[in-house]
């Protein structure tokens, strides 16, 4: 199978990675690991952040890789009705190469599973809806620190999604041409789940490749002892016997097709 991509990668410029996860480091680490493709993907909360990517953007011209590169955004709510703040023009202004997506937070103050569900699988459809949205980020994934100041209960059993709403979310990922991510950091490695969850997330894995999804593999590495950890979801790919068609990058997604035309 296709191996070595990375498709969520942040940088020290806001401030969400440490300062281990420069540009330069990323990219010579990237090499040492035997990674093939990246793509550095960091967060754009609101748009006076935009500054911060083209020195992203500036870094990626200047630094040499053997390694295939793409400029990627991480995107979004800030309210759990509101909207990213990103659209063509941001797009074309600072020329990102595609653009991931989805929730961050619980957007509850009181614990309630089934409204935490809900509230989650909207928002998975509304990102893969989105046409700016290449990828679904991080499905399932919640925020360790969220959940410790609010007092929250551990979310760790995906049992509690029903199969109709994991259904929903391939199919309308795949009607509307949005991956989904594999991603390293926020579960397959994370500590926090424990493995029944695991183990209950490579089951939901072999249902989205069942649908036909395309599947992205990332780390997100926020610190730069994490790039490479791809290779657990890699494993978990081998072993399901997911085909390299059904792994994406970034020149399969909306934004690369809508600049480039269809290749
Ligand atoms: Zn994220
Ligand atoms: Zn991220």
């Amino acid at each position: 199978m296709i191996r070595g991509t990375d498709y969520h990668l942040h940088t020290t410029y806001l401030k969400c990675a440490n300062e281990t996860m420069t540009v330069e480091a990323i990219y010579r680490r990237g090499e040492e690991l035997g990674l093939t493709s990246i793509g550095i993907t960091d967060h754009l909360n609101t748009r006076d952040k935009l500054p911060e990517h083209e020195k992203i953007k500036h870094d990626m011209a200047v630094t040499e890789t053997s390694l295939e590169t793409f400029f990627g955004v991480e995107l979004n709510l800030l309210n759990v009705e509101g909207d990213i703040p990103y659209d063509d023009g941001v797009r074309e202004q600072l020329g990102f190469e595609f653009a991931i997506g989805g929730i961050h937070a619980t957007y509850v103050d009181e614990w309630d599973v089934k409204r935490v569900v809900d509230i989650q699988h909207h928002h998975h459809l509304r990102f893969a809806r989105d046409p700016l949205i290449d990828v679904v980020v991080h499905p399932w994934w919640f925020s360790g620190g969220e959940f410790q100041q609010k007092g929250f209960p551990k979310f760790d059993d995906l049992s509690v999604v029903s199969e109709n709403y994991h259904l929903e979310f391939a199919r309308t990922a795949k009607e509307h041409g949005t991956a989904i991510e594999l991603n390293a950091s926020a579960i397959f490695v994370c500590d926090w789940y424990p493995d029944r969850f695991k183990e209950q997330y490579k089951d939901y894995v072999r249902l989205l490749a069942g649908e036909g999804v395309q599947l992205s593999v990332c780390s997100d590495a926020h610190d730069i002892g994490m790039l490479g950890t791809t290779r657990v979801v890699e494993a978990v790919l081998e072993e399901i016997g997911v085909s390299d068609d059904q792994i994406w990058n970034p020149k399969k997604g909306k934004t690369w097709r809508r600049v480039h035309g269809d290749e």
